[in-house]
């Protein structure tokens, strides 16, 4: 008899005070936390967020977690400037540029000195500056000496600035070039005279360049957001992609 009496019960329509018990409780409840949880965020205000941003000294050694810091100051113009004007690192700020429906850039400089020159100019955006910066310092450089023996004199490169969409077709996602926040390099010249390039030493080389190679492709992954070598695909057989753009990918 239980059974027909609950399945009655369950066949009545709900009325109003039934509706305001199935509504009002869950309601009071999640009520209840909303402010509690507002209680806790005031007791710990937001000081983690900022943390990352106003600590980035460039003179300090990269580590594991310098791209997080790197990708916060996309968001923190100001910081960034501050950031290179504390540095070692000479650049000169570029007027904004508008390009077409999807290119274009704001918060770019052109790197004036550094501590390896390039074999082109380098537009880049503060934060990707700040980062090329620290990885041919901290880790292109030092992977040089310690494989190679010999001092790195120059880094060549394929480009920093381009209006393209991913893959170089019509349609898609505009690739982080578009926004000259990306950079492509192809190879590294020393100072005994030696030049190592992506194309060639990446599977052919001798072990030191092999491995010169590999090591400065993972010390990348510390410093840049994605990181795309010869093992990612055909198109980067040639070169290391670089940027600081919105996804996490280090093959
Ligand atoms: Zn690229």
């Amino acid at each position: 008899m239980g059974t027909i009496a609950s399945a009655r019960k369950r066949l009545e329509p709900r009325t109003p005070s039934t509706l305001s018990r199935l509504v009002a409780r869950p309601l009071l409840a999640l009520l209840t936390l909303v402010v509690a949880g507002c209680g806790a965020l005031e007791r710990h205000p937001v000081r983690e967020q900022a943390v990352p941003i106003q600590s980035v000294d460039l003179e300090r050694p990269a580590g594991p977690g310098t791209w997080r810091q790197l990708v916060a100051l996309k968001e923190a113009p100001a910081q960034c400037a501050a950031a290179l004007n504390g540095s070692a690192l000479r650049v000169q700020a570029l007027p904004d540029r508008r390009n077409g429906s999807f290119c274009g850039y704001s918060n770019v400089v052109q790197i004036l000195r550094s501590t390896v020159p390039y074999s082109g100019p380098v537009h880049l955006t503060c934060p990707m500056a700040a980062a090329l910066y620290l990885w041919e310092r901290d880790i292109a450089g030092p992977a040089a000496m310690r494989h190679l023996g010999s001092r790195l004199v120059r880094i060549d490169h394929m480009g920093t600035y381009s209006c393209r969409r991913i893959g170089g077709g019509t349609s898609g996602r505009p690739s982080e070039h578009a926004a000259a926040n990306a950079i492509d390099i192809s190879g590294f010249r020393l100072e005994d005279g030696r030049r190592v390039s992506v194309l060639r030493d990446w599977s052919s080389g001798g072990a030191a360049e092999r491995a010169f190679l590999r090591d400065i492709r993972r010390g990348a992954c510390e410093i840049f957001q994605v990181v795309l070598g010869p093992d990612y695909n055909a198109a980067h057989r040639d070169h290391f992609h670089f940027d600081l753009g919105r996804y996490r990918l280090c093959r």
